[in-house]
């Protein structure tokens, strides 16, 4: 089997990532996974359930219930399934976000999802974002790039994709969901979000998405040819 190139991109929530990703994707012709879109499928399964995401136990009792699959549309375009539903909608909510970041905590929800995102990479071409990506899923990605900006330029550009989708959002509020989601994943136990050596680092605060596009497609032409 022909030897698969992949694009690991990690960082903290509403650094750009999807967008970003999603756009070299297209271009590239790669596809694209959005691995948080897994940890929020989980949230949401154990959400239905009535099962805190911090009832270790709970989620213990449940989790054989859960089937989880990646499918793509036509259009390339990913959806999550959740024991056969489509999901992909339903778990775009702040307050799955929250519960997401911290399911995403336990060992036994990361080991669950932890050969589905790998076996995508081996099949494809792939452009994956996340957390983990770089230090655990694909520890050897052809590419890793860590992409951040600051917590107020996140909070902002959340805030007014919010706005534009005509959905209810206050940047105070998204600031302190940004920081206190941004100590859950690096403070974990298990695959915290840290840069991991090999990795470089792209602040994108003072950039826009097209300079950002521009700046990975640099990076990744380092290795890769485009
Ligand atoms: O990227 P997104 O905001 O959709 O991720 C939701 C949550 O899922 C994150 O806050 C993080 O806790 C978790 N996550 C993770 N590992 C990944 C992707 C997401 O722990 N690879």
């Amino acid at each position: 089997m022909a030897k698969t190139i992949s694009i690991a991109i990690d960082g903290p929530a509403g650094a750009g990532k999807s967008t970003i990703a999603r756009r070299l994707a297209a271009e590239l012709g790669y596809h694209y996974v959005d691995t948080g879109a897994i940890y929020r499928t989980v949230a949401y399964f154990f959400d239905l359930w009535g099962v805190s995401p911090k009832d270790i136990d709970g989620i213990r009792r449940y989790i054989d219930e859960l089937n989880v699959a990646i499918e793509y549309d036509g259009e390339g375009v990913q959806h999550m399934l959740m024991n056969g539903m489509d999901v992909t909608d339903d778990i775009r909510t702040q307050e799955i976000s929250q519960k997401a970041s911290l399911i995403s905590a336990h060992a036994i929800v990361r080991e669950m999802l932890l050969d589905m995102q790998r076996e995508v990479a081996q099949k494809h071409n792939v452009i994956m974002d996340g957390r983990d990506i770089g230090t655990v899923v694909l520890p050897k990605a052809t590419v890793k790039i860590f992409l951040t900006a600051s917590a107020e330029v996140r909070a902002r550009r959340r805030t007014d994709e919010l706005l534009a989708k005509g959905k209810k959002a206050d940047y105070n509020t998204v600031l302190k969901e940004i920081q206190q989601r941004d100590y859950q994943d690096t403070h974990r136990e298990v695959a915290p979000l840290k840069m991991c050596r090999d990795s470089v680092k792209l602040d994108t605060s003072d950039m826009d998405i097209d300079q950002v596009v521009a700046a990975m497609k640099d990076i990744i032409a380092r290795k890769v040819s485009l």
